[in-house]
């Protein structure tokens, strides 16, 4: 049966994956440290093919490099399963726990909607315009803020128009 994400146990490919290690006499290579790097270096392949394309989409740009993705996002994974393999980590079981410690740091109530870390969470939420510059905003780009959303506990706040890019000695 072809793999699938809602079929194919996270085992079954680990176990793939050390066989096809193994049955090249690759196994003794891939040490933590050397899977590590491998996870970063898949990681940053899946980033290249995003360098320079545009920030609002469709991404990427290039013609034919969206096939690409899928290809790099499997390296990522591989690397990935195979350093859980060889540490014995429980992927899934490590999964479940980061995202209860990550609920615990952002809580909706407080993160909803936000940006900052979980330790930046405790100012209000006062501003209309981006959290950081955006130089050359045309007027048509400047979008009001949604009327007031059930989720959102602040009270319906005008939208201001986004600053333009300061001037040299402006304040
Ligand atoms: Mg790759």
């Amino acid at each position: 049966m072809p793999w699938s994400d809602e079929q194919t146990p996270l085992a079954e490919l680990k176990d793939r994956i050390r066989r096809f290690s193994a049955e090249r006499s690759w196994a003794r290579y891939h040490k933590p440290r050397n899977l590590a790097m491998q996870v970063s270096v898949e990681a940053a392949e899946l980033l290249e093919l995003y360098l320079w394309s545009a920030d609002d989409g469709p991404q990427p740009p290039v013609e034919g490099r969206s096939g690409k993705v899928e290809e790099e996002a499997a390296d990522v994974l591989i690397a990935l399963l195979n350093l859980c393999a060889v540490t014995g980590i429980d992927l899934c079981a490590a999964v479940e726990r980061k995202l209860v410690q990550n609920a615990e740091k952002y809580p909706v109530e407080k993160a909803w909607g936000r940006l900052e870390k979980y330790d930046e969470l405790s100012t209000p939420i006062l501003r209309a315009e981006p959290l950081w510059p955006v130089p050359d905003l045309d007027e048509e780009e400047v979008r009001p803020l949604p009327e007031r959303d059930e989720r959102d506990p602040e009270p319906t706040r005008k939208a201001r128009p986004m600053p333009g890019p300061q001037e040299p000695g402006e304040e």
